[in-house]
C-alpha cells in the first residue's frame, strides 16, 4: 500500500521557533507540518476550512514578505490654533 502523496505547499515559519517549516496538505485536505529544527520539533496539522489552515496557507502564500507600500494617507490639515490665552489654574476655575 503507497501513502498518498502529500502536497508540498511551501514553507512557513514555524509558529513555535521560526524556522522555516515545509506545510503538506495531505490528500484528505488537512495542512500539517513537522519542523526539523532540533530544539524544537513541534508538529502540527489543521483540518480544511479551520482558521489556522487559512493563516498557515496565507502564510505559505507569502514567499517574500513584501515590503508594504505605506498607505498615503492625507495628512489632516492643521487647523489654525485659535489665538486663546494658555489655560492657567484660575482660568480652568473660571477666575
Ligand atoms: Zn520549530
Amino acid at each position: 500500500m503507497v501513502a498518498a502523496a502529500a502536497k508540498n505547499l511551501g514553507k512557513m515559519p514555524c509558529p513555535h521557533c521560526g524556522e522555516p517549516v515545509a506545510v503538506k496538505e495531505t490528500a484528505s485536505g488537512i495542512l500539517k507540518y513537522a519542523c526539523q529544527d532540533a530544539e524544537c520539533e513541534a508538529e502540527a496539522f489543521a483540518r480544511p476550512h479551520t482558521v489556522a489552515a487559512r493563516k498557515w496557507r496565507a502564510l505559505v502564500g507569502a514567499k517574500a514578505p513584501a515590503p508594504a507600500a505605506p498607505k498615503q494617507e492625507p495628512a489632516p490639515a492643521p487647523a489654525p490654533a485659535p489665538a486663546k490665552k494658555p489655560a492657567t489654574p484660575f482660568s480652568m476655575l473660571g477666575l
